[in-house]
């Protein structure tokens, strides 16, 4: 079995996928593409937004109190169901492809 990590990013793209698994919005542009996250970081108790940044073109984040950070969209995915690749390249998939038709 084979994962095509780069069609499922091109048919998921990290800006829509943040926008429906996080609470909250976009927040200032940080540079090259990261944004602030006007929400709270999904891996510690966070009580203050303003410490946990997303890229958007990559899908890589970045949490500036508890040190969470990942690659892309599918490293988020593992981390916060507590999946391993496998699990979530697969259940990203079926969302890209529900969305697409
Ligand atoms: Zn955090």
């Amino acid at each position: 079995m084979s994962f095509p990590t780069d069609r499922l990013k091109a048919n998921l793209s990290p800006e829509r996928y943040y926008s429906s698994n996080l609470n909250g919005s976009w927040g200032k542009p940080t540079g090259h593409g990261w944004h602030l996250w006007n929400g709270l970081c999904p891996f510690h108790q966070d009580r203050r937004a303003g410490s946990f940044v997303v890229n958007r073109t990559t899908g890589a984040f970045k949490c500036f109190s508890c040190g969470s950070s990942g690659g892309d969209i599918i490293a988020f995915h593992m981390k916060i169901n507590g999946m391993i690749f496998k699990e979530a390249f697969k259940k990203l998939q079926e969302v890209s492809q529900c969305a697409q038709s």
